[in-house]
């Protein structure tokens, strides 16, 4: 069955509308799902949808079609969900606690093809796309937790930051982002959500294009491309002189702040000499320095990747030192969950074989 999760509110419209219904009878069928957050059609009928309408959405649709896995709560509040397709393959899903809010981390494909050397996600090339639905519905499912936690609490941010290339998922990311900001469903503000790409530079300048006000960090890793290719072949193909025009051209088009991903590697990319060429890299392009956040990302190691270890704190200080004094702007990312494993790069999709069948887990915070 295909998730309801997965229309527009336009399409939603639309596909009432050629069955005959009128647009104030979707309108009503859009809010139950996300307003009040009903969980089956007799719910949406008993909250005032046509029961025609109701009965007709029945016969094609599945309010949602993902299935509770498992699920585990970190002592710092961060809960890791594990969902699985109807395919049988599992994705990841975090819900992170902040001073600001609670955000979701959402998976965008099962598994990734970018196959960066450091990465969790990319150790299983990618076997297909979510759908806009089963995008969606991850963030619905952490929102039907909270309300059953009782506590009024809402998803106030989403980062798109789990399994997958979101911008190799363009399509379905753009549907995604309209379900979620709807003002008459989840109202979550395109200024809370962030995408992260691997930086797909096409991609990069259609999202400018989009107008939509969403958040942009691409993560950068590396300033020279001898070092970004070795810990990130797609360099090869996206070089980092074709991704700063990319970024250019998209920070010319919505004047919107970027931020740019460093992930540290012991002795790999945390020397001050590459901090100290990372600060010139962003000092060479007027608008970057304007607008550019770097975002240091400590590694998380992955037992699979035994090349690299974490930084020590003082060159994560040293690092972080070089580009303050250089005058770019600059942040450590916090870590959350890191006891169940729910930090970036920790979040994977694995198959077994045999056993249970897929057995999965996921993506990068
Ligand atoms: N594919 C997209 C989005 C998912 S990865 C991208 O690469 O941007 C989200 C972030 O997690 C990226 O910045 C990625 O580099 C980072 N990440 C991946 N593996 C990690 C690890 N082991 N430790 C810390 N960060 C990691
Ligand atoms: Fe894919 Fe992002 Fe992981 Fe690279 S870091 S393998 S692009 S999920």
């Amino acid at each position: 069955m295909t998730s309801l999760y997965g229309f527009t509110q336009e399409g939603l419209e639309a596909w009432l509308g050629e069955r005959g219904h009128r647009k104030f009878h979707a309108m009503q069928a859009w809010e139950s799902l996300y307003r009040k957050r009903v969980r089956d059609f007799a719910g949406m009928e008993a909250a005032g949808v046509k029961p025609e309408v109701a009965r007709l959405l029945e016969e094609s649709y599945a309010i949602g079609t993902l299935e509770e896995h498992t699920r585990q709560e970190s002592v710092d509040g961060t809960v890791k969900f594990l969902f699985r397709l109807q395919d049988g393959n599992l994705i990841e899903t975090v819900l992170m606690k902040h001073k600001f809010g609670l955000s979701v981390c959402v998976t965008t494909q099962v598994g990734c093809n970018i196959g960066c050397s450091f990465c969790a996600s990319g150790l299983l090339a990618k076997s297909r796309d979510l759908t806009a639905g089963e995008i969606a519905e991850q963030i619905m499912r952490v929102q039907l937790f909270l309300d059953d936690a009782g506590q009024g609490q809402r998803v106030s941010h989403i980062v798109v930051m789990g399994i997958g290339e979101p911008f190799d998922n363009y399509a379905h990311l753009m549907d995604f982002l309209a379900i979620v900001q709807h003002p008459k469903g989840l109202a979550i503000g395109p200024r809370h959500i962030t995408v992260s790409t691997s930086g797909l530079t096409a991609k990069i300048r259609d999202f400018a294009d989009s107008g939509v006000p969403a958040n942009l960090a691409v993560s950068l890793h590396a300033p020279n491309d001898e070092l970004r290719t070795r810990i990130m072949k797609i360099n090869k193909a996206y070089p980092i002189a074709k991704l700063l025009d990319s970024i250019d051209y998209y920070l010319e088009r919505t004047r919107r702040r970027i931020t740019l991903e460093y992930i540290l590697l012991a002795d790999v990319n945390d020397r001050r000499e590459e901090a100290q060429q990372l600060a010139e890299l962003v000092r060479s392009r007027p608008q970057l320095l304007k607008l550019a956040n770097v975002n240091l990302i400590p590694y998380n190691p992955v037992d699979e990747h035994s090349q690299y270890r974490r930084s020590a704190q003082d060159a994560i200080d040293g690092f972080y030192d070089v580009l303050k004094k250089n005058g770019v702007s600059v942040s450590v990312r916090l870590e959350h969950g890191a006891d169940i494993d729910a930090a970036c790069g920790q979040l994977r999709s694995k198959q077994l074989r045999g056993g249970e069948g897929k057995e999965p887990a996921a993506a990068g915070v």
